[in-house]
């Protein structure tokens, strides 16, 4: 059975191209393929419908350089946060956990703190995909390939046959596995770190009055914050329009090198404050003031993958959380996605691309990406080790944990997605054309 295709499409497309996952990453790639006339684009979701958590999401300079460039950003400075003057170049301010002292701040000029409720940044890109173009309740099964094409065949027994297939299937994803064959590469699935995150969203006004009547300056509730301790760390930063602050404080186990989750245990489950407070004895004031705001906080056990060791099988591509889920100590796994996004969109878009060089691209595109992907997962790990105390040779010593702060993200934040384009049309021989 083919899958519902009522899109207006084009009668010969140049590529028939099959997107599973309808997350931030896949929801942005689909609507920059859409605009280009002469490709036939599919997105296909598990779910009913498009859904995103009830959570903040922070982009750095880098994801907002992504949005941007993939003909986003009017829809999203509707509805993002900045760091409220004179911060505005504050991404976080770093203070000592037990007692709120200031460490120092990280600075991203020009952007600052840049963050969005995650459910209403997937409603500001979703409004820019054409009608026809998603198909929901469509949960990838199986994927297979032949040097025609490849087929995907969903739980409800349809299937879609295209040129290419694109995985933003998410950490669980299933398209991994063919990429990645078990009997191939092992076992290569997500694995827990060791980390649990408290998550919740608190009104603004409510955190302001909790932190003034613990004594503590109400800069604590206005601008992004950063609490630091022995294997705890604490973070904050506004939403909605500065309506919310989004909270989450983590806790890491590190007793084992390997950290294991009982057999089926949830990844999120929901706690009680109580439990969550009794998880930072000895924390300062602010921090005793943030958590006492959620009333009702979820815990989540907090994945990763390991490295992989390619993203592309022929005409098979992972991207996104499905070939580099990172822990969020950088703020960076959507940014990642979206830069994903707009080098593929750009590649894919060309018409130099075609049926037969397809694969290709594919390979040339894990060729620019995989290594600074990669590097953003390592950073991301080392980062929450020295956010609590861990991190090699700095452990404790705040003088040089603070030194560190301060540049630590500027590779990351620096980067142009238009010169990976560059560099993958280098590889592939065609002409060079500095990306828009
Ligand atoms: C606590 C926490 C905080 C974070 N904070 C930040 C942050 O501040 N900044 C940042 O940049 N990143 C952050 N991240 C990471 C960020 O959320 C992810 O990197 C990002 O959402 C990945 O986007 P994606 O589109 O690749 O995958 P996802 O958002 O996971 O989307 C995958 C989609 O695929 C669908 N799907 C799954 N399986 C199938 C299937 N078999 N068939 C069809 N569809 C399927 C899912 O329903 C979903 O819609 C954070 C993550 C966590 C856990």
């Amino acid at each position: 059975m083919q899958a519902d295709t009522t899109t207006s499409t084009p009668r010969d497309p140049r590529l028939r191209i099959g997107i599973v996952g309808g997350g931030i990453g896949g929801v942005a790639l689909a609507v920059a393929l859409s605009r280009q006339p002469d490709l036939e684009v599919h997105l296909f979701e598990a779910a009913e419908r498009f859904s995103e958590i009830g959570a903040g999401v922070s982009f750095g300079p880098n994801a907002v350089r992504a949005i941007s460039l993939l003909g986003l950003e009017t829809a999203y400075r509707r509805i993002a946060d900045a760091s409220p003057a004179p911060f505005e170049d504050v991404w976080f301010e770093w203070r000592r956990g037990r007692d709120e002292a200031y460490l120092t701040a990280s600075l991203a000029a020009g952007c600052g703190q840049s963050s969005v409720h995650r459910a209403d940044f997937l409603n500001a890109i979703v409004a820019h995909l054409p009608e026809g173009i998603a198909h929901f309740g469509k949960r990838c099964r199986t994927v297979a390939q032949d040097a025609e094409g490849v087929c995907v065949r969903f739980e409800d027994d349809s299937e879609f046959r295209g040129d290419l297939l694109i995985g933003y299937d998410g950490i669980k994803s299933a398209v991994r596995e063919h990429v990645l064959p078990v009997a191939d590469y092992g076992e290569v699935g997500p694995r827990w770190s060791g980390t649990q995150a408290y998550r919740g969203l608190v009104p603004t006004e409510r955190l302001r009055r909790a932190i003034v009547e613990a004594g503590c300056d109400e800069r604590l509730a206005m601008v992004p914050q950063m609490y630091l301790g022995p294997d705890r760390h604490i973070l904050t930063f506004p939403v909605k329009q500065a309506a919310l602050i989004n909270v989450v404080a983590f806790i890491t186990d590190r007793s084992s090198p390997e950290p294991r989750l009982p057999e089926g245990a949830p990844w999120v489950v929901e706690v009680s404050q109580q439990a969550m407070l009794d998880d930072f004895p000895g924390w300062g004031a602010a921090s005793k003031a943030i958590l006492g705001c959620i009333d009702h906080p979820t815990r989540w056990a907090l994945h990763e993958l390991p490295e992989l060791p390619r993203y592309a099988r022929d005409r098979v591509l992972i991207v996104g959380d499905a070939a580099h889920a990172m822990l969020p100590h950088q703020g960076a796994g959507a940014g990642q996605a979206l830069e994903d996004a707009y080098v593929l969109a750009s590649l894919l878009g060309d018409p130099a691309c075609d049926r037969d060089g397809a694969a290709t691209v594919l390979s040339a595109f894990e060729a620019v990406r995989h290594a600074r992907a990669c590097r953003v997962q390592v950073t991301s790990r080392e980062a929450g080790e020295l956010y609590e105390y861990c991190g090699e040779e700095i452990g404790a010593d705040e003088v040089r944990l603070s030194a560190d702060l301060e540049r630590r993200f500027d590779w990351l934040w620096n980067h142009d997605p238009r010169d990976d384009v560059t560099a993958a049309r280098c590889r592939l021989g065609w002409e060079y054309r500095r990306s828009a």
